[in-house]
C-alpha cells in the first residue's frame, strides 16, 4: 500500500460549451444541475481562460501544458506531435493507468495518433453525433447510438475492467456541443420556449477594429440552413430573422448540452456507486467558451469574454474539504500542472503555466499571476473571418493586437490592413462594448499594458510580429 492514496482522475472536457450555458455560472438559458454538483461538491473556477480560443489548440494545451507556439499546435491546419510530454505521459510513468475516449482532433497516423495512454478510443476528426465512427489500436469502428452516450459508456467500461489497484485517470473528451449541435431524441422537445436574448445581440462593434468587425459570426448572416436544419419563415425583417435563428440555433445548442449534464449525472452515480467519488479528482472543463448571440455572434476565437471564458469545476472531496469559488485567472495550460500536482508527480520541465493545486489545497505554491498571454493564430479568411491576434489579460485590462499579416487580398499574400489594437477596461465595461485604445483617460495605461504583453511573450518563449513596434517605456534593453 502506498503510504498516501493516490486520486483517481476523471476529467470530461467538451467542445465549445460556454460557461454561461451552466447553472453554477449564473446561466439564464438553461440548467445543468449535474455539473452545478461537482461546483457544490467543490470549486468552480470564476476566471479560467483558453489561451488560443480554438478546439485543437486549447486541446494541446492542456494535454502538454504549454501554449501554442510551444507545442506546435497553434491552427485546426497543425496536427499534434503526440510524442511531445503530456501529463498523461507523467503520470503513467508514475503508475497510473490511462485512457482517453471521445474527441482527439489532433491528427491520426504518422505519430499524430494519441500516445501515453493504456487505452484510446477517438472519435475520427470532428466525429459525428450520431452513430459515430471511432478509431482505436484494433482500426476503425461505427457505433450505433449518440455519441454523449456512448463516450461516456466506454470511458466507464475501461475503468471497470481495470484488475490492478493502481490509480487511474481517464479523460472523457465529447464531442458536444459543437457544430452541426444534433440533439438526441431524448432532448429534442427541451427548450421550446423563448431563449432569454443577450443584451449585447444588437451590438454593432462600433468602437472596435475593421479587424473584428470583419467576423463572418453573426448569427443573422452566417448562420445557415445546414446549422438550423430548416429555412427561416419568409417575410421576417432583418431584427425578427436575426432572433428566429438565435432561437433555432439556442435550441439545438442547449439540447446538446443537457445530453452532456446527464452524461455528468451518469459518472457522478457511477463513482458514487462505486465507493469512489471522495478518492476522485472530477473536472468539467470546455475546451474554450462561445459565443451565445452575445455581440450578435456564435463560434469563438477571439480574445473576448465570452470566447476565451472556460468553465471549470472540480471535486476530490477526500482532500478538498474547503470548498468554493477561486476568482484568481488561471489557464488552459495550468491544468496539466494542477492534475500532476494533485497526483503528487513531477511535472515534466517544459510544462509551462502555474500549478493552482495549492490553491485549493492549502501549501506552497506559486504566486497568482497578474495577467495571462493569448494568441490565436489562424487568419482564417475564408471560413469565419477572425483574423490572428494576441494580447494581455490582467483583472481589469484586456490589450489585443491584430497584426493583420497578408490579409486581404485572396491568394496574394499582400499586406493590406494594418496592424490594429484594441483596448478593454473591463471594470466599468465588462461587456467590452467600448473599445478605449485611444481614449484620453488610458493612453498611460495603454502604454504599460504594451509592456506588460511585450515581456510576458518573450518570458514564453513567443515573439511580437515584425508590425508591432516596440514598446517605447521597455526601454533600451529588454
Ligand atoms: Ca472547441
Amino acid at each position: 500500500m502506498p503510504s498516501k492514496r493516490r486520486p483517481n482522475i476523471v476529467m470530461i472536457l467538451t467542445d465549445d460549451h460556454a460557461a454561461h450555458a451552466i447553472g453554477a455560472y449564473g446561466s439564464v438559458v438553461n440548467t445543468t444541475p449535474r455539473i452545478d454538483e461537482i461546483a457544490a461538491e467543490g470549486w468552480r473556477f470564476e476566471n479560467c481562460f483558453a489561451t488560443n480560443s480554438l478546439c485543437s489548440p486549447s486541446r494541446a494545451s492542456i494535454l502538454t501544458g504549454t501554449h501554442s507556439h510551444v507545442n506546435g499546435v497553434t491552427t485546426l491546419e497543425t496536427p499534434i506531435d503526440a510524442g511531445q510530454p503530456t501529463f498523461i505521459s507523467q503520470l503513467r510513468e508514475a503508475g497510473y493507468r490511462t485512457a482517453i475516449v471521445g474527441k482527439w482532433h489532433l491528427g491520426d497516423g504518422d505519430g499524430h495518433d494519441p500516445q501515453g495512454f493504456d487505452y484510446w478510443d477517438v472519435l475520427l476528426e470532428q466525429g459525428e453525433y450520431h452513430d459515430p465512427t471511432f478509431l482505436s489500436v484494433d482500426g476503425l469502428r461505427t457505433e450505433r447510438g449518440y455519441a454523449t452516450d456512448l463516450i461516456t459508456d466506454l470511458a466507464l467500461a475501461w475503468v471497470e475492467r481495470i484488475e490492478s489497484d493502481a490509480p487511474w485517470c481517464v479523460l472523457i473528451f465529447h464531442k458536444a456541443p459543437h457544430r452541426p449541435w444534433q440533439p438526441d431524441a431524448k432532448h429534442a422537445e427541451l427548450y421550446s420556449e423563448p431563449i432569454p436574448v443577450p443584451a449585447t445581440f444588437t451590438d454593432d462593434h462600433t468602437t472596435r477594429t475593421s479587424s473584428a468587425r470583419r467576423a463572418a459570426m453573426r448569427i443573422a448572416e452566417h448562420l445557415n440552413t445546414d446549422d438550423l436544419k430548416i429555412d427561416p419563415p419568409t417575410g421576417l425583417d432583418y431584427e425578427a430573422e436575426a432572433l428566429w435563428k438565435y432561437q433555432r440555433y439556442m435550441e439545438d445548442y442547449l439540447r446538446c448540452v443537457a445530453s452532456v449534464d446527464d452524461n455528468v449525472g451518469r459518472v457522478i452515480d457511477w463513482l458514487r456507486d462505486r465507493g469512489d467519488f471522495e478518492d476522485t479528482l472530477l473536472m468539467y472543463s470546455s475546451d474554450q467558451g462561445f459565443f451565445l448571440g452575445d455581440h450578435g455572434w456564435f463560434d469563438k476565437r477571439f480574445m473576448y469574454e465570452e470566447s476565451i471564458r472556460m468553465p471549470l469545476v472540480m471535486s476530490y472531496p477526500r482532500v478538498l474539504s474547503a470548498k468554493g469559488v477561486a476568482d484568481g485567472i488561471v489557464t488552459n495550460v495550468d491544468f496539466a500542472r494542477t492534475i500532476l500536482d494533485a497526483a503528487g508527480v513531477e511535472p515534466h520541465p517544459r510544462m509551462q503555466g502555474r500549478s493552482f493545486w495549492p490553491d485549493l489545497a492549502g501549501g506552497a505554491g506559486e504566486p497568482p499571476v497578474d495577467g495571462f498571454y493569448y494568441r490565436y493564430w489562424e487568419h482564417d479568411d475564408v471560413f469565419h473571418n477572425a483574423p490572428a491576434h494576441y494580447g494581455y489579460r490582467s483583472a481589469r485590462y484586456k490589450l489585443i493586437y491584430f497584426y493583420n499579416d497578408g490579409l486581404g487580398l485572396p491568394g496574394t499574400g499582400a499586406f493590406t490592413y494594418p496592424g490594429e489594437w484594441e483596448l478593454y477596461d473591463l471594470e466599468r465595461d465588462p461587456d467590452e462594448l467600448y473599445n478605449v485604445y485611444f481614449a484620453p483617460d488610458y493612453l498611460d495605461r495603454r502604454e504599460d499594458l504594451k509592456v506588460s504583453l511585450w515581456k510576458l511573450q518573450t518570458e514564453l518563449g513567443d515573439s511580437a510580429h515584425v508590425s508591432q513596434p516596440r514598446p517605447e517605456r521597455l526601454g533600451q534593453t529588454a
